[in-house]
């Protein structure tokens, strides 16, 4: 079968034969894979960045962002069945500390973790894989045409569910904790496909969206915020350095644009006894110049929180697929405009490009003869 690899640390990317996976174990599930999505990690991966092949080999298979359709299943699997859609998650667990002995490999303590097509572990950009009943997520069919935004939308969902819990915590004694975000003003700074995934749970949980790009208000991911009730901020039109007096302030801020200095700024928007979930990783840069004490006397005096987040549970996952569930429901049309390019897998080389302010999520295309 066919799979796009690469030569970690070098630009190298083609596409190779690899024998085909099969059920070894009773818990195991088999998946033909229909699509998978592109993201700046591929990206970063491709062009010599961070990416770890397998222990004893020179070669990773890219791709963590799946989407298939089970093919065959375990004796003792129970969650699953042939015909299902659904995807694997990227993340297995080091095996040693508390959280991925709980399940928990998105929160683990010893960076020991793999990750498919990332780190350590070949991905999902081929025709067939098999791995074991918990890390399959089922997707229902309703959403087969975007079940490929799962693995994003579940990194929104992780970072909006630590803040509700957060929250919940802390004014519950005053606040109407279950349904927080309702009526709430959000912030999203930076509308990729995670921002403007998180734009969409945050439009379904009722929040009043504001979010802010560089890109042109006519572009593809302003158009899908405003057909999702979102409103558009153009971050060249304001003057970032005063944020705080062009924005209105912020009950949550979600952050994915990965730039630090703007990551810092967003401070400035934070209402009372806001919260802030960063998802954005910044390259590293020259050291920032930052009034420090009229940041934290600000984060103080206003009881403020800042959350850095990364990956996603199991539990964020199915959050994820709800949320897409009820996006679709809502915002058919909406909805479908994310994915703005996909690709047969044969044409991996343009896929793996970028296309402008005309781009949402490009996805690759497994479900055809996709050679060409
Ligand atoms: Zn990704
Ligand atoms: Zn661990």
């Amino acid at each position: 079968m066919k799979a796009i690899a690469i030569t970690p640390g070098t630009k190298e990317v083609e596409l190779v034969d690899r024998e085909e996976p099969f059920i070894h174990a009773v818990d195991e599930i088999r998946i033909k894979v229909l699509q998978v999505g592109i993201c700046g990690t591929d990206r970063e991966e491709v062009s010599g960045g961070r990416a770890d092949a397998p222990d004893g080999k020179n070669k990773l298979v890219i791709g963590h962002e799946m989407f298939g359709q089970v093919v065959e299943v375990g004796k003792a699997v129970t969650k699953a069945a042939k015909g299902d859609y659904g995807l694997f998650t990227v993340r297995r667990g080091c095996g040693e500390c508390a959280a991925c002995k709980n399940g928990r490999s998105d929160m683990c303590y010893t960076g020991k973790y793999t990750e498919r097509g990332i780190k350590g572990a070949d991905g999902y950009e081929t025709e067939f894989v098999v791995d074991k009943e918990e890390y399959f997520v089922p997707v229902p069919e309703s959403i087969k045409n975007i079940g490929v935004l799962t693995e994003p939308m579940s990194v929104a969902a992780k970072a909006i569910d630590e803040a509700m819990m957060i929250q919940a915590v802390r004014l519950g004694d005053f606040d109407d904790v279950t349904h927080w975000l309702k009526g709430k003003k959000a912030l999203i700074a930076g509308l990729g496909p995670v921002g403007l995934l998180a734009a969409l749970a945050l439009r379904v949980r009722g929040a009043d969206v504001l979010g802010m790009d560089i890109v042109d208000e006519n572009s593809a991911r302003p158009q899908v915020l405003k057909a999702i009730g979102g409103r558009y901020v153009n971050g060249k039109k304001i003057n970032v350095e005063e944020i705080g007096k062009t924005i209105e302030y912020a009950d949550f801020v979600f952050e994915a644009a990965g730039i630090a200095k703007l990551q810092f700024e967003l401070i400035d928007t934070m209402a009372k006894n806001a919260i802030y979930m960063a998802t954005g990783i910044p390259a590293e840069g020259r050291p920032l110049t930052m009034p420090g004490a009229e940041l934290m006397q600000r984060l103080v005096l206003n009881n403020q929180i800042i959350v850095g987040s990364v990956n996603a549970s199991r539990k964020h996952y199915e959050q994820a697929v709800n949320y897409l569930v009820k996006a679709k429901q809502q915002w058919p049309e909406a909805v479908d405009k994310i994915i703005t390019h996909r690709y047969p897998f044969g044409k991996y080389d343009d896929a793996l490009h970028n296309h402008g302010e005309d781009e949402i999520k490009v996805v690759i295309d497994w479900s055809r003869d996709g050679a060409k």
